[in-house]
């Protein structure tokens, strides 16, 4: 086992990666530096020719809180890393650089995640937030324990959703409309009934129900693997699921515009409060 303070990278089986959010004292909110390090260990499981099938999982009480916004100066920290992307403009005035890094580490990272041509899968407890959806969506299959809520906060905030609009394929398109204008919580039971979760299993039995799974699909032939995800991803994708989640990014951006006309910020601060954002 390697680690990072952020990011932990473990081999818990033959052919098996677990790749762990490593930040529970914040509820592994997701600030600049911890996604490009599970940037590269999603890299790493992805090149090892050993690995045949990546689990998500995370330490602590809770999934993710979703974005850090306690980090301030986003745009100092992205520039720290060197980027994954070919976007440019950075150091851009008005909404480009906003925008270039909200491509970048948001929708152009989930995007890369669900494109790896490997299974991958979400071993999720307890709260799972608005940016927390973004690295579980990613994923091929999605375990849960009975305890996890699932919540898309954003619409609270002046925002229509997070970056990585996927919410429409996970949920379908009328429970998806109520869960965003209501922002309330999904259970685990509701997100298996409505297809968004595999499975559910309790608490004390996530971790080994998940690595179960794991280890069978692991006997399977890797390459079979592959063109088995590659085919069910390309019939979302004959859907116009890229297109649809483009102009769903292009939305998301005109709010955060429209809030720093409004508000001076990127978000309406109405919806910030501490029993929305930690609750
Ligand atoms: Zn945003």
């Amino acid at each position: 086992m390697t680690e990072t303070s952020l990011i932990l990278y473990e081999t818990p089986a033959p052919r098996i990666a677990r790749i762990v959010l490593n930040r529970p004292g914040k509820r592994n909110a997701q600030d600049t530096a911890l996604l490009y390090a599970l940037n590269e260990a999603f890299d790493r499981a992805a090149r090892d020719d050993e690995v045949t099938v990546i689990v998500l999982a995370a330490n602590g009480p809770h999934f993710s809180a979703g974005h850090d916004l306690s980090e301030t100066d986003h745009l100092a920290h992205l520039r720290a890393h060197r980027q994954v992307g070919t976007w440019s403009g950075f150091a851009g005035i008005g909404a480009e650089a906003t925008t270039a890094r909200e491509r970048e580490i948001y929708l152009g990272f989930s995007e890369r995640w669900r494109n790896i041509p490997k299974p991958t899968i979400a071993q999720v407890q307890g709260k799972c937030i608005a940016g927390g959806l973004m690295l579980i969506w990613p994923c091929d299959l999605i375990v849960a324990s009975e305890d996890a809520l699932f919540q898309d906060n954003t619409l609270l905030m002046g925002i229509p959703g997070v970056e990585f609009f996927a919410h429409p394929w996970e949920l379908g398109a009328r429970p998806a409309k109520e869960w965003l204008f209501t922002a309330d919580w999904l259970t685990a039971a509701d997100a298996h009934r409505r297809g968004m979760v595999n499975r559910v299993v309790p608490n004390e039995r996530l971790e080994a129900e998940v690595l179960s799974l794991a280890q069978r699909i692991a006997e399977r032939s890797p390459y079979a693997l592959k063109l088995a995800k590659e085919a069910i991803n390309a019939a979302q994708d004959a859907q116009g699921r890229v297109s649809a989640m483009h102009l769903a990014f292009v939305s998301h951006q005109l709010a955060h515009s429209h809030c720093v006309q409004v508000h001076g910020l990127p978000i309406d601060p109405a919806g910030i409060s501490p029993a929305v954002r930690r609750p």
